[in-house]
């Protein structure tokens, strides 16, 4: 595989066209060509730079393979190729707010969740940080956005893969999905999603991309924790706590706990009792949702009235909580299931 351009900052994008031999605006050209999602064969630049560049990057390093419409709520899957053949999927929603795409950061997963589709084939590697905004830009393109007036306003890290177990391409993306004169959006439209890897959480926190913080929990202890997520076995959720408070203190962002029900295994009163308790007092928000049935698990979904049921006992104790809709389970919304379908 080449090299990927969208890989490279603004400042490293000048230094590049140096290189080449090109003026500075030559880069401005680049930069902005990239953030409209073009390949760079339709870059306005002189052929011969075009060809300098064809030579060392990827012409597309992120194209559509297939689209797919939910019918239930007009949610679209991606499913993308990239350079080197393998695939990875994204999701775009669209809601009152503005739409929200969630984005890939590795192709598989080495965290081997047992209700998650994107770890039943294990990490196959990284993605580069110029792979991740390319899913942006290319979605962003495709759905009708420009660079000022964006089709793709939110993003959301909860596609396949751990983003803090690729933490350097994971921030480079984060700096340059923020950039100036680019796409431009704020880590306060970002949500992260992890898996729990306390020592890249604490790690995270220095970093100054204050975005959405936000933590699979699904267990509320560390015994249940560990019959689903085998992290559990390496971090403690005092841990995750002790971590996410410290992510509060250096940002001033309130975090999330994602809170997956499945029945028979974590969405009873007694779970919703443990863990108000667990939470009460912190600047933190639960987000429930009824585990989206992966066909090659076992595991059940929580039933609806149940799921309402923990919701409401949540709400009593005083914790902030919602419980999402499961969007788009008609064209395998669920990570890393469209995925596994075409392999
Ligand atoms: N690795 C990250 C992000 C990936 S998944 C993480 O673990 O947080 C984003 C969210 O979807 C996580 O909370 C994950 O636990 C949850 N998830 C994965 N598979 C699911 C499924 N089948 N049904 C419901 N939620 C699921």
């Amino acid at each position: 595989m080449k090299a990927i351009l969208q890989d490279l900052s603004r400042a490293e994008l000048v230094r590049l066209t140096e290189e080449l031999g090109g003026q500075k605006f030559r880069a401005e050209q680049i930069f902005l060509g990239l953030m409209q999602g073009k390949k760079i064969s339709e870059l306005p630049i002189p052929p011969a730079m075009r060809a300098a560049l064809l030579e060392r990057f990827e012409d597309e390093p992120v194209k559509i393979a297939e689209t797919l419409v939910s019918e239930e709520d007009g949610t679209k899957k991606y499913l993308f190729s990239l350079a080197d053949g393998n695939l990875i999927e994204g999701v775009f929603m669209r809601h009152a707010y503005g739409n929200t795409q969630c984005v890939s950061t590795q192709v598989g997963c080495r965290m081997g969740c047992k209700f998650c589709a994107s770890t039943l084939g294990g990490r196959v590697r990284d993605l580069t940080a110029g792979e991740i905004l390319a899913e942006v830009l290319t979605v962003n393109r495709a759905e009708g956005g420009t660079v000022k007036d964006r089709a793709v306003t939110n993003v959301v890290l909860m596609g396949s893969g751990e983003p803090f177990d690729n933490y350097d391409a994971v921030v480079k993306f984060l700096r340059n999905l923020s950039a100036e004169g680019g796409i431009c959006i704020s880590p306060r439209n970002v949500s992260l999603s992890t898996c729990g890897l306390v020592p890249e959480m604490r790690r995270f926190a220095s970093e100054g991309i204050p975005l959405n913080l936000t933590v699979s929990l699904h267990a509320t202890c560390d015994e249940e924790r560990a019959r689903t997520m085998p992290i559990a076995n390496r971090y403690r959720i005092s841990e995750i706590l002790g971590a996410c408070a410290e992510y509060f203190e250096k940002t001033g962002r309130r975090y999330i706990f994602e809170y997956t029900l499945i029945s028979g295994e974590n969405a009873d009163e007694a779970h919703a009792l443990a863990l108000a308790e667990l939470l009460r007092g912190r600047p933190c928000h639960v987000n429930l949702i009824r585990l989206n049935e992966v066909k090659e698990r076992s595991l059940k979904a929580a039933a609806e009235r149940d799921a309402r049921r923990f919701l409401h006992v949540l709400e009593e104790q005083g914790i902030s909580a919602t419980l999402r809709r499961s969007m788009g389970s008609d064209i395998a919304g669920a990570c890393g299931q469209l995925r596994n379908s075409r392999r």
